[in-house]
């Protein structure tokens, strides 16, 4: 066995014993179309995420993020297993937490494994570098994966794992200047004729393998800062953070006996699945902090729960949500913004088809 090949297994066994679900090693080149990702931006599509279209050279070229990088240690952790959410009786509305986000935070969960190996790496090889990145570099993180063999990305972008792994995949990596000798990838199509995300998706975000994030629940709802588009605001589904919607609907995603079989990281346990939406309308800054929300969680301000509780009611009775939606209008301490988007939304649900004359008399 070569140095190379010696290294690579020692790493990859280490960090199978650490727990994460899938490893694997690619060498270190630029991505394979810059020009998809270049044409994305130029289409707008990362919304408000300027972050995205800066460190462009980075992003399309891990060497350049690393100089003298050859090697990219890639790991992921498995954070559910596609079983359904129950939903909660109607009359007492709930909004849904995307699953990554339901126990502790992904990136200390990933960080605090793969700093130590780092930092170990670093004192047996001086001079070289071993640097760590969750979702903190520009790095372009999901090709690096297929490449070092974790998966293969389907219509909906996002990685799909080997049979029963779907796409419940929080991603890391260890980018370093050592030479590791690379894993095997599998690239194939994972999707064929399917379109049952494109189909499923609440807001027509997907087009085969492009993501319109400006029309994505999940940017919409936690990075995105302003105020809706009114498309937005006429959205029939219960996702108050991030959304599911696309995994769920994934064959590869789907609850079965071998996903079942295979482990679910501890650390990801569900914590907090939902909020009573009439709770959230009612936090304030104190309460808020009282709840000890992890920091994934803590990314959106009181204002943005805000707006995602008084958007994710649309799926709610018209009636138990109008009478919400005008007391929240009512308090003082709330921005004018605020008030008009509660005020337009319960104007909104008063006059859907089928809202029945409950409105009314719920409302006073
Ligand atoms: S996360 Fe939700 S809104 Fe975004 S693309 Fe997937 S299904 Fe559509
Ligand atoms: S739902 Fe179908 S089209 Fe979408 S990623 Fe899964 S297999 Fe591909």
């Amino acid at each position: 066995m070569s140095r190379r090949e010696e290294l690579a297994s020692e790493i990859l066994g280490r960090l199978r014993a650490a727990g994460f679900a899938l490893v694997g090693i690619c060498e270190v080149r630029p991505i394979d179309r810059p020009e998809a990702f270049d044409a994305w931006i130029k289409a707008g599509h990362h919304g408000d995420m300027a972050y995205l279209a800066e460190h462009r050279r980075e992003r399309c070229d891990p060497g350049v993020f690393v100089p003298g990088a050859r090697s990219i240690v890639c790991v992921a952790d498995r954070y559910a297993d596609g079983r359904p959410d129950q939903h909660g009786p109607r009359g007492a509305p709930r909004g849904r937490i995307a699953r990554y986000a339901r126990g502790r935070d992904y990136h200390e969960v990933l960080r605090e494994r793969l700093e130590p190996l780092a930092e170990e790496l670093r004192d047996r090889h001086p001079g070289e570098r071993f640097r760590v990145s969750v979702d903190t570099a520009p790095i372009a993180e999901r090709d690096h994966a297929v490449r070092a063999g974790l998966g293969r990305i389907g219509k909906h972008t996002l990685l799909i794992g080997p049979p029963g792994h779907g796409s419940w995949l929080v991603l890391g990596e260890i980018v370093t200047t050592v030479d590791l000798a690379p894993t095997p990838a599998t690239p194939s199509d994972p999707c064929g004729s399917c379109t049952r995300c494109i189909d499923a998706c609440p807001t027509r975000a997907i087009e085969p393998w492009r993501v319109h994030a400006e029309r994505c629940i999940s940017y919409l709802t936690i990075e995105h800062h302003g105020a809706p588009a009114g498309w937005f605001r006429e959205r029939a589904d219960d996702w108050l953070f991030g959304c599911d919607a696309c995994i769920e609907a994934c064959p590869h995603a789907a609850h079965t006996l071998r996903s079942q079989r295979l482990p679910v990281h501890p650390a990801y346990a569900a914590a907090t699945r939902d909020f009573d939406l009439a709770e959230v309308l009612r936090w304030d800054l104190e309460s808020m902090e009282r709840l000890g929300l992890s920091p994934v969680l803590r990314r959106p301000s009181l204002e943005a729960w805000h707006r995602n509780a008084i958007l994710a009611l649309g799926y709610a009775d018209a009636g138990v949500a109008v009478t919400m939606l005008r007391a929240f209008a009512e308090r003082p301490d709330i921005s004018d913004g605020l008030r008009a988007l509660a005020m337009e939304q319960a104007a909104w649900l008063a006059q859907r088809p089928g809202a029945g004359s409950g409105v009314g008399s719920a409302a006073g």
